[in-house]
């Protein structure tokens, strides 16, 4: 077991689509374990495979702190089956600091996706647990908040950045 690094944007692994999984073999099962240490090390409520630098369709969420009627969870190749609503919500991601923005999400999904014992499994989520199902999806198909938010967000979050990396640079 390990907490591992998360990466950040603009890592070039975030914006690759992952792969689907083949074999749950034990090194996946491995995998799911070091990311919920590593969710829950970051305080975050969800994580993809591809924020620790494996491009591979997993998911692990605990939405938890904001609704207590859901647990932890793991899925491997999740695919989104409905989907109803829109709504702006404000939401962060831990590869992307110290951005909080409005993003468009559906309202209400339904994902299936294999368990980490092998078993097919549908969640049907909305709230928090529906934007976080569609938050960590996005990271598998390469998609950050910032490509949800308009071009002149996205110019301001990327200044935002030279900025503080010039500050680095002087001391
Ligand atoms: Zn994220």
């Amino acid at each position: 077991m390990a907490v591992l690094e998360i990466l950040k944007y603009p890592h070039p692994t975030l914006k690759k689509r992952s792969k689907e999984v083949a074999q749950i073999d034990e090194r996946i099962k491995r995998l799911i374990v070091d990311m919920a240490e590593t969710m829950y090390e970051a305080n975050g409520i969800g994580l993809a495979a591809c924020q620790i630098g494996v491009p591979q369709r997993i998911i692990v969420l605990d939405v938890s702190p904001i609704d207590p009627q859901h647990s932890f969870f793991a899925m491997i190749n999740p695919e989104i089956i409905f989907q109803e609503g829109e709504i702006d919500h404000e939401e962060g991601c831990l590869s992307v600091p110290d951005c909080f923005e409005k993003v468009k999400r559906r309202e209400k999904i339904h994902v299936k996706g294999i368990s980490p014992d092998g078993k097919e499994m549908e969640i049907a989520g909305e709230g928090v647990l529906a934007f976080a199902l569609q938050h960590e999806i996005d990271h598998l198909n390469g998609v950050l908040i910032l490509d949800r938010l308009s071009q002149l967000k996205r110019e301001i979050y990327r200044n935002k950045l030279k900025k503080e990396k010039r500050k680095e640079e002087k001391v």
